[in-house]
């Protein structure tokens, strides 16, 4: 993967910072966004840094097309290419469906479903024309199995499914291939917000006995990022201790 090309989105934190590093690691560029925590970006672009790699990072709002574009653009200017997209960005605004309002339903699904279609369709006609790419969109156990005060999410993150396995069948023949991570009960900031009653209910449904960190993620991330992958398209991967 040395000398490769990445654009990770919601690099700041979490999940996503974890993929950043795991990527930099391996000698791949990192074009990092992020939504606002402009200290938590800078923070994951220079622990790249240090790894050796090039690293620039880039503010905006995922479901806004200029932000992808500019995502893509920026990678062009500093690498000349994009070999890899991996659509982590995302939200929760849960609730169960009676007390939840359409604009938390709808800042959901935007931001999830809509900003990972608009960041496929960004870098598309580059990887087209490259005939390579690796797409790895980030989907949700929850997206699989449903849950109590999440439809917004759930549907986003199912959505985020379909999106992928066709998507994966319009462009495998151009050497690009597009798959997807479903994480379970990973520590970041996301989970942070779950009550104490919620956290333990989770926990406690875990065959694995533990809940992921975001490193257990960014390895099933790496997979579908690299060369060797080259053969599988429009799958999802379950990383998530034997829960779902
Ligand atoms: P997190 O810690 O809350 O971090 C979210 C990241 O997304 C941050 O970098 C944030 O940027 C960025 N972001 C949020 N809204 C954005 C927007 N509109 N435009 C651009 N960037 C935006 O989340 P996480 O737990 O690492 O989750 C990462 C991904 O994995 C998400 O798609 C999530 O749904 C999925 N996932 C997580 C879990 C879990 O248990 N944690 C489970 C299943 C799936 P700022 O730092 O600037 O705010």
């Amino acid at each position: 993967m040395q000398g490769r090309t990445a654009i990770v989105t919601g690099g700041s934190r979490g999940i996503g910072r974890a993929v950043c590093l795991e990527l930099a690691r391996r000698g791949v560029n990192l074009v990092i966004g992020y939504a606002g925590n402009c200290q938590a970006a800078e923070e994951t672009r220079q622990a790249c840094a240090a790894l050796g790699v090039s690293a620039l990072t880039l503010q905006g709002n995922v479901a806004e097309a200029e932000t992808c574009e500019a995502l893509t653009a920026a990678a062009l200017s500093d690498f000349g290419r994009v070999d890899i997209l991996v659509n982590n960005a995302g939200i929760t605004r849960d609730n169960l469906l009676m007390r939840m309002g359409v604009e938390d339903f709808d800042a959901v699904i935007r931001t999830n479903l809509h900003g990972s279609f608009l960041m496929m369709k960004a870098v598309s006609r580059q990887m087209m024309k490259q005939r390579y790419g690796r797409i790895v969109n980030l989907s949700s156990v929850v997206g699989l199995s449903g849950n109590a005060g999440q439809v917004n999410y759930a549907a986003s993150k199912a959505g985020v499914i379909g999106m992928t396995k066709s998507f994966a069948k319009e462009v495998a023949s151009r050497g690009i291939t597009v798959n997807a991570v479903a994480p379970g009960f990973i520590e970041t900031d996301m989970t942070a917000k779950m009550t104490e009653a919620a956290a333990k209910a989770a926990a406690a449904s875990i065959p694995a006995g533990r809940m992921g960190t975001p490193e257990d993620v960014a390895a099933a991330a790496v997979f579908f990022a690299s060369s060797e992958a080259a053969y599988v398209t429009g799958q999802v991967l379950a990383v998530d201790g034997g829960m779902y």
